[in-house]
């Protein structure tokens, strides 16, 4: 007998039918023998309803106050789907129980819409499992010290699933979403991106971290620290299907490298057009620009991915970052009001139409010449490089959006990505 938690997400949860069907593959598991922890997500949709009511009746609140009465309200969501998913197994003869976050609970620390899991009790699930019912764990949501609710951050149904795998010690977690695994990249763009049997778990961070939306990025974190084996399936295959085939089907998130059986060098091309490029023009070049600039940036909590500093001329550089469109404004208004009066820089420029794009493969650490592969595919379909950083297992460049399409689909070709493998 396995300990197993699943995890659907809100369109696998997105009508009475859809968690019927979700109802009776649990209990298929349960029927097997299995010890069943299952997280929903919100009904799809339901979340940004939810928010969007909210954003009416205050349109540009952003205090603490505000975010906790947010948080109260987006918990809702996935508060009735667990209810309704744990009604529909009682419906199908299987003993089930729903606990919302706070009932477990799940504690986490108090940044309201974004909060971070500290701790999972797991007492109460256990002695529910031991009595042969199926646990049903309200995602998205815990409890905080001073016992108000709080949300993990869009997405975060996933690293409740996860977290709760690995406070349980579960034999594997299984996350049912409405794609059947982690591609080669998003299939929508290049329709000839293959799906991955395996991926390693750091290959997956470094997907998740740059636009492939399968796994929300602190999910695989905590897959990462706890070792927890990790799988997105599809939801959307016949629920009596062979429990068996199931099992093995979708993509696996492996810790060993040998484990990985796709040898690939590069194994996923990763995009985003959420980032943007901020410059600083004309810095006095001089110890310590770095960290004035992005001391004041980090202290605005703006998260900062690329950077470059040029070289410098007649004593002058210039500083280039990107940050995320939401930080954008907030990020250009900083540089002007503060950091240019403050260093005696020109000028600061910005541009919004840039993108990342990104190869990751854990091939790259044994193989020369992966990166400048890169570039001179780039170079050939005349696309311009505006910015370039690398890790032992990632190369990405910032180019103009307009170009994103065309790189993607020239680098999955020239990576053989569109070739199945052994
Ligand atoms: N319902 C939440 C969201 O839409 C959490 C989740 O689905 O994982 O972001
Ligand atoms: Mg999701």
């Amino acid at each position: 007998m396995s300990l197993i938690v699943h995890k659907y997400g809100g369109t696998s949860m997105g009508s009475t039918e859809r968690i019927t069907n979700v109802a009776k593959r649990v209990a298929k598991w349960a029927r097997a023998g299995h010890q069943m922890v299952v997280v929903p997500s919100a009904m799809s949709g339901e979340t940004n309803r939810l928010l969007a009511l909210a954003k009416e009746l205050a349109p540009s609140t952003q205090s603490e106050a505000y975010f906790r009465e947010l948080d109260m309200l987006a918990a809702t969501g996935e508060q009735a789907s667990s209810a309704l998913l744990a009604i529909a197994l009682q419906a199908q003869g299987v003993e089930s129980v729903s606990y919302a976050g706070w009932q477990v609970p799940i504690r986490t620390n108090s940044a309201y819409t974004k909060a971070r899991i500290e701790s999972i009790d797991d007492e109460r699930v256990r002695a529910d499992l031991e009595a042969g019912r199926v646990v049903i764990v309200t995602g998205f949501q815990g409890l905080d010290e001073l016992g108000n609710i709080t949300t993990l951050g869009r997405g975060g149904s996933d690293t409740s699933a996860v977290a709760v795998a690995a406070a349980m010690k579960a034999d594997e977690c299984l996350i049912f979403t409405d794609v059947d695994g982690v591609y080669t990249t998003d299939p929508r763009v290049v329709p000839d991106a293959r799906r991955l049997h395996t991926v390693s778990f750091e290959e997956m961070l470094e997907m998740a971290s740059m636009g492939s939306k399968v796994l929300q990025i602190r999910s695989v974190e905590f897959a990462g620290k706890y070792k927890v084996k990790l799988r997105v399936l599809s939801s959307f295959t016949p629920w009596d299907i062979d429990i068996n085939i199931e099992a093995k089907s979708g993509t696996l998130i492996t810790f060993e490298e040998d484990e990985n059986m796709e040898q690939a060098i590069v194994s996923g091309i990763a995009f985003t057009r959420d980032e943007t490029k901020v410059a600083v023009l004309g810095v006095p070049d001089k110890p310590g620009i770095a960290y004035q600039i992005l001391g004041a940036v980090a202290d605005a909590n703006i998260e900062v991915d690329m950077i470059i500093q040029n070289i410098s001329k007649g004593g002058l550089t210039d500083f280039s970052f990107t940050v995320n469109h939401a930080d954008y404004a907030k990020t250009i208004d900083l540089l002007k009001n503060v950091v240019v009066p403050k260093l005696g820089a020109q000028e600061v420029v910005g541009d919004t139409k840039i993108c990342k794009v990104s190869i990751v493969g854990i091939g790259m650490r044994s193989h020369v010449g992966v990166a400048s592969t890169m570039f001179r595919v780039l170079s050939e379909e005349g696309i311009n490089i505006q910015m370039i950083s690398t890790s032992e297992i990632k190369t990405s460049v910032v180019i103009d959006e307009k170009y994103m399409e065309l790189a993607v689909k020239a680098l999955h070709k020239a990576f053989g990505l569109d070739q199945v493998q052994a």
